[in-house]
């Protein structure tokens, strides 16, 4: 089966849910039919949402005590009008703050597509439906189109640290998570498309550097940066916008970066901020 997005744009036909639904039931180990498979994805939901809600405990701790309780300090800084960005980006942040925080105190999470850019997907997902009243169903299908491009990138390129950096990880949750913004705001494929390749290109590069070899720091703060980078890059392909780059070649670039990276930036836990002076201490 050829997984490019030029297959998955060609396949949609003017219904990217129907191709991308396609592709998951045929590549999914979870679900036999279309009924189990939507059952299955809403029960993804259903665990991305109770993480947005169990992450933002103020007394959440992770096992080394590098991470927690950030997300709760962030939350009530946006909702008390502190912060700059204004409240949907602030309570998208600090949601994804909360489910990477609980992913490192051992809460159960949806690795999407890793454990460590597990806070990216939720958070917009959950605060998109609170800000615009989407249904879990519109959820469900922008989680379709989210695996559809996520599934691209990870036969074309990867979404492990370890092979192709952050990039791979957080880079690609962004752009499974711009891919989504762009069709639940009523984008045509082809913008969810150049919405992927705008995330993935100003991502393009990240390092894996995770410190003492723990999914914390600076992991769980990536989080929060690349939703920032997901919703400018479905705003940029929503205002029509067309990215130069087709998304193909962007995905394919994006390997090549991640082969060229040395091993002491991809999950060694040397290099970067697992260098730095104090964090080696
Ligand atoms: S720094 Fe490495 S371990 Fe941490 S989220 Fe990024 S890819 Fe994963």
């Amino acid at each position: 089966m050829d997984h490019s997005v030029k297959s998955l744009l060609q396949e949609s036909d003017g219904n990217i849910v129907k191709a991308a639904r396609d592709w998951q039931l045929q590549n999914d180990i979870h679900a036999k039919s279309a009924e189990e498979l939507d059952a299955y994805m809403h029960e993804v939901l259903g665990v991305m949402r109770d993480s947005t809600v169990k992450g933002m405990r103020s007394d959440l701790r992770s096992v080394s005590g590098l991470t927690g309780g950030n997300a709760y300090k962030l939350m009530t800084a946006v909702e008390a009008g502190k912060t700059a960005g204004g409240s949907l980006l602030g309570r998208i942040a600090a949601r994804a703050l909360g489910v990477a925080e609980y992913n490192a105190a051992m809460g159960r999470i949806v690795a999407a597509p890793t454990a460590g850019a597990c806070g990216i997907l939720p958070a917009v997902l959950i605060t998109l439906q609170e800000e615009y009243g989407y249904t879990d169903d519109q959820l469900v299908d922008a989680l379709y189109v989210a695996g559809a491009f996520g599934l691209v990138i990870a036969t074309r390129a990867s979404i492990s640290g370890a092979q192709g950096g952050c990039q791979a990880e957080c880079g690609s949750a962004a752009a499974m998570a711009a891919a989504a913004i762009v069709y639940l705001k009523g984008g045509s494929a082809e913008q969810s498309a150049d919405a992927c390749s705008f995330a993935l290109m100003n991502l393009m590069g990240l390092v894996c550097d995770p410190v003492k070899g723990l999914v914390e720091v600076p992991c769980v703060f990536r989080n929060v940066g690349a939703i920032s980078v997901a919703l400018t890059a479905a705003d940029m392909a929503l205002s029509g916008i067309v990215c130069p780059i087709p998304c193909d070649e962007v995905i394919d670039a994006m390997r090549q970066v991640g082969d060229a990276m040395p091993s002491s930036l991809r999950e060694t836990g040397e290099g970067g901020c697992a260098g730095c002076p104090s964090m080696c201490r």
